[in-house]
């Protein structure tokens, strides 16, 4: 049955069979982690060792973090350890939206932060630079794009948002028009074109930031997890233990994103979010051309439940989004496994662009995003400010990470910055509540989010509620 607040997504559905066709040779797989032949690996960890900086996690965060280390003092002996392969969570699998952001968007950042928002933009521009200037200087082979990204209204009510966001700024609005000349869909209505993000091949970042990272001296294992955090007195080293050996630190970053805090008193400020992805074949000439998309923009609709889609540097398109699923506190492979929600984002891609019928989808997969109630990263300085911790990144850490990394090793080299002089890095966010709360918190939010698409944007109590607490939930 088809009502009267449907979105574009149920009003164009496409035939059942269309989208089970797309899918019939779908593996469950990241295309981008297939798509390094030869990714550089590191033994395990198998004796003790003693450095001046351990750092926990082999992401972004960590990776740059032991990059930027050895970038600032290169006398350090820096290691890092990685529970399993490096880039194997979300590093890998995202979508390779990099943008200057540091808090998950300019009205999230706007609206948090008003006074020190033009410092936050600034900053983040600068790293969003600093991050291409790495990739020029290091030769890094990362299909990296600055080529913006677009934000699309695909019900009337979005219009508004997007016009509202141009008068403040945020970028070029674009009529449905203007929009539809860039990337040719049936639900386009209007568009926000904004320069600062650019897009990169997320497994190819983590390898060519290892190789960097082993080029500076940093000394990496692999299917090496650190079982727990202890420091013996005040002031001397903090030791990590391993199953097969320990490692003694002056220092330690942790970059363990979703994952259980190795410094228990952070769990709380993030709960595992999963996002959903898919990936087509290789689009045609003709294909492409039925489309547009010459300036190859990232794309997202400006729903609270969006999406998000780009192409590959071999023309693929990726789709994700919408779905974001939790499932609890604990992060497992088998949530990963959500065939409805395949089949979802199968048949939104087809209404974005009905003129790719019969177009095959080769992968589809899914990871663990690590959620804040603020949707941005907070820090955390424990153990004497011995130990780091940076997580809560949300959807948006594939640039957000490095900006991360520097604020760390501030902390931990005891240093008074313009990054740790921030109101976002002091403070931290709300905790999310112990369960069973959280999750009928979350599910009632999403619940509400969800409503609110399918109502004109309208937001019920509960979201209104919610906002006046600077509280939300987002992917
Ligand atoms: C499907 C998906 C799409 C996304 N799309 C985008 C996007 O387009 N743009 C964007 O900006 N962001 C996106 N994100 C978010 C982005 O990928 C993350 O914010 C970012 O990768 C976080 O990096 P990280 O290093 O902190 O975490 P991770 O990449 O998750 O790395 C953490 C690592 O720590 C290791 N670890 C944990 N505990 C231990 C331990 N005890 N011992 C040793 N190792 C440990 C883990 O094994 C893991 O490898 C997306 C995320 C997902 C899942």
């Amino acid at each position: 049955m088809r009502g009267a607040d449907d979105t574009v997504f149920e009003r164009r559905r496409p035939a059942e069979s269309l989208v089970e066709a797309s899918l019939r040779d779908a593996r469950d797989a990241c295309f981008w982690i297939e798509d390094v032949a030869t990714p550089l690996r590191f033994p395990p960890l198998r004796s003790d060792l003693v450095c001046d900086l351990a750092v926990v996690g082999g992401g972004y965060t960590g990776l740059w973090t032991a990059i930027r280390a050895k970038q600032r003092d290169p006398g350090r002996r820096v290691v890092l350890v990685e529970s399993r392969r490096l880039g194997w969570a979300a590093s890998g699998r995202n979508g390779g939206f990099c943008a200057a952001s540091l808090t998950h968007g300019e009205e999230n950042g706007r609206t948090r932060w008003p006074s020190e928002y033009a410092t936050l933009e600034r900053l983040g521009t600068e790293n969003l630079d600093a991050i291409e200037a790495t990739v020029n200087e290091h030769g890094m082979r990362v299909d990296f794009e600055r080529s913006g990204e677009l934000s699309v209204a695909v019900e009337p009510h979005q219009v508004g948002w997007l016009q509202e966001a141009a008068s403040s700024g945020a970028g070029k609005f674009l009529d449905r028009d203007e929009v539809r000349a860039e990337v040719d869909s049936p639900t386009y209505l209007a568009g926000l074109l904004g320069e600062e993000t650019a897009l990169l091949h997320p497994a190819k970042m983590v390898d060519e930031l290892a190789r960097v990272a082993a080029d500076l001296g940093v000394e990496i294992f692999e299917d090496s997890h650190v079982l727990s955090l202890d420091a013996a007195d005040r002031s001397g080293p903090v030791t990590l233990q391993l199953a097969s050996g320990a490692v003694r630190a002056s220092r330690v970053a942790l970059g363990t994103n979703a994952f259980p805090a190795l410094v228990r008193r952070y769990r709380p400020y993030t709960v595992p979010v999963y996002d959903y992805a898919v990936m087509t074949e290789p689009l045609t000439r003709s294909q492409l051309d039925s489309i547009g998309w010459r300036n190859r923009q990232g794309i997202d609709d400006a729903a609270n439940q969006f999406h998000y889609y780009r192409l590959s540097a071999d023309d693929r398109i990726l789709f994700g989004g919408y779905d974001a699923v939790y499932r609890g506190k604990k992060v497992r492979d088998s949530h990963e496994h959500r065939p409805a929600t395949h089949r979802r984002l199968g048949s939104h891609l087809l209404t974005t662009f009905p003129q790719l019928e019969g177009i095959g989808i080769t992968h589809r997969w899914a990871g663990a995003i690590d959620t804040s109630t603020r949707f941005c990263a907070f820090y955390g300085l424990a153990r004497q400010g011995r130990v780091a911790h940076a997580a809560g990144f949300t959807g948006l850490g594939v640039g957000a990470t490095r900006f991360a990394a520097d604020v760390l090793l501030d902390l931990l080299d005891g240093l008074d910055t313009e990054r740790t002089g921030l109101e976002m890095v002091r403070r931290k966010p709300l905790p999310f509540p112990p369960e069973p709360l959280a999750a009928v918190g979350i599910q009632a939010t999403r619940w509400s989010l969800d409503r609110a698409d399918h109502r004109q944007g309208r937001r019920n109590a509960w979201l209104r509620t919610l906002d006046r607490f600077g509280l939300g939930f987002d992917s």
